[in-house]
């Protein structure tokens, strides 16, 4: 490759392997289409999570000279761990399990964080502009198709600084809701694993059992969401171009936590340009082995309903109480034992479809699966209170930034 390294969207990874280029004192290039870093976002909160290694991701950044107080961050160290029959339990660890950033167009958002390091390091970042992927060396262009999707809201709240966690298939078709607040804004989100009709039904039925069970005084400011894309490509070079985040698939199949693969895998596309490691050979080493643990932990997850989460709730538990740390659990789900690594061929052959894409890759992705039976339900009085609150809240001019037709895109 030439000195002048082109790289194909200005999101978290594509920002990550523009820092280290430009560091290194190669002429870096970004080209986003949309109209700045963030865009695709809305202001949602999103967790770095610190549990597929022992590392503390925020040390990790600083070792590969990204700046994690760029943006603002905020640690948890418990959660309220929400079964489907309604119980809360606290899982808590000693320092930070995760950290809640925002993602979005504003200052402290994680995303301009990465385009002020990028730009301090001598990046040039070109907004608006649509480049033909082929000319591009780093293809950072985030998810394509949909496997899943979350839908969420963004409130005024009084409610002190929080994060809870609900397993609830109801709710969250084989996935799970979470609730964040930070400083007076919240946000309550669904994720769905079962594509369904009109989804915003199943935000409302979620926010309305958040609103029961916490005193959140919630005043809606907009609604958001997006679609992730779980995919193994057979291989993460492919014609001379390197692909970093979720353009490669890069995907936490389990939860959808993929913000860490994607900076991770944008600092290796970068070492490898700069001859410091071979990108093919870490990914697979570094990333790939927990991306396939989390398929595996998918495809059981995709097997059980809520009898099964309220299973995983009390073995979590029941772990923190004999091991005094409720992190344990989830280093212990992205380890590859013997058992689960057993299963992948089935999860291979089952759960994952061999696709073609446009740019001649060939990927193992997980569709969008259907609904079931169980999927379909009467909304309550008071979800359907939760509907009409929105909508008058969006006749005054609310926006809504996604929407489950976008997820088809
Ligand atoms: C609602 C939601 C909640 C999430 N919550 C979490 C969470 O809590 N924790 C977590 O770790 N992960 C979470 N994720 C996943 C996480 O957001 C992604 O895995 C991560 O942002 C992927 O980074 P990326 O660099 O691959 O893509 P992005 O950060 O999305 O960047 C891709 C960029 O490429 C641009 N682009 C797209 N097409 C083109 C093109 N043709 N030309 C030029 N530019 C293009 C896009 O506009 C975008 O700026 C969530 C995702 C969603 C949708």
């Amino acid at each position: 490759m030439g000195e002048r390294i082109d790289i194909l969207g200005a999101g978290l990874s594509g920002l990550a392997a523009a820092t280290i280029l430009a560091q290194a004192g190669k002429e870096v290039h970004v080209h986003e289409i949309r109209k700045d870093s963030g865009s695709r976002f809305d202001g949602d909160f999103q967790g770095i999570e610190n549990w597929t290694s022992n590392v503390d991701f925020f040390d990790e950044m600083r070792e590969w000279g990204l700046n994690p107080d760029e943006f603002k961050s905020n640690g948890f160290d418990i959660i309220d761990l929400i079964h489907p029959d309604d119980v809360i339990t606290n899982p808590k660890t000693i320092g930070d399990a995760f950290r809640v950033v925002e993602r979005g167009t504003d200052e402290h958002c994680i995303d301009q964080g990465f385009k002020r390091m990028a730009i301090a390091a001598g990046a040039n970042i070109h907004y608006e502009v649509k480049v033909d992927p082929k000319t591009c060396d780093i293809i950072a262009a985030g998810p394509k198709d949909s496997s899943a999707i979350a839908f969420g809201e963004i409130f005024h709240t009084d409610h002190a600084n929080h994060v809870a966690f609900q397993l609830n298939d109801k709710l969250a078709p084989g996935a799970y809701s979470y609730l964040i607040i930070i400083d007076g804004i919240g946000l309550i989100c669904t994720c769905l694993w079962r594509q369904q009709k009109k989804s915003g039904r199943y935000l409302n039925e979620t926010i309305a059992w958040y609103d029961e069970h916490y005193e959140l005084n919630r005043k809606p400011i907009k609604r958001v969401g997006g679609k992730g894309d779980f995919s193994l490509p057979k291989k993460y070079i492919h014609e001379n171009k390197i692909y970093v985040g979720e353009a490669g698939g890069l995907q936490d199949f389990m939860w959808g936590f993929g913000m860490r693969y994607a900076i991770t895998s944008g600092v290796l596309a970068a070492k490898s340009i700069l001859d410091e490691c071979d990108y093919e050979v870490e990914v697979r080493k570094k990333l790939v082995p927990l991306i396939k643990v989390s398929a595996i932990n998918r495809f059981l997850m995709n097997r059980v309903g809520d009898r099964g989460f309220k299973m995983v709730a009390r073995y979590w538990m029941r772990d923190q109480k004999k091991k005094g740390d409720g992190l344990r659990f989830m280093k212990w789900i992205y380890q590859p034992g013997i058992m689960r690594k057993a299963l992948w061929p089935i999860v291979k052959k089952s759960m994952l479809r061999k696709k073609s894409l446009d740019d001649g890759r060939v990927v193992y992705r997980m569709p969008f699966r259907k609904p079931l039976k169980r999927d379909s339900w009467e909304p309550s009085q008071k979800a359907e209170q939760v509907g009409i609150q929105w909508k008058n809240v969006r006749k005054e001019g609310a926006n809504l930034s996604f929407s489950a037709s976008d997820a088809e895109n």
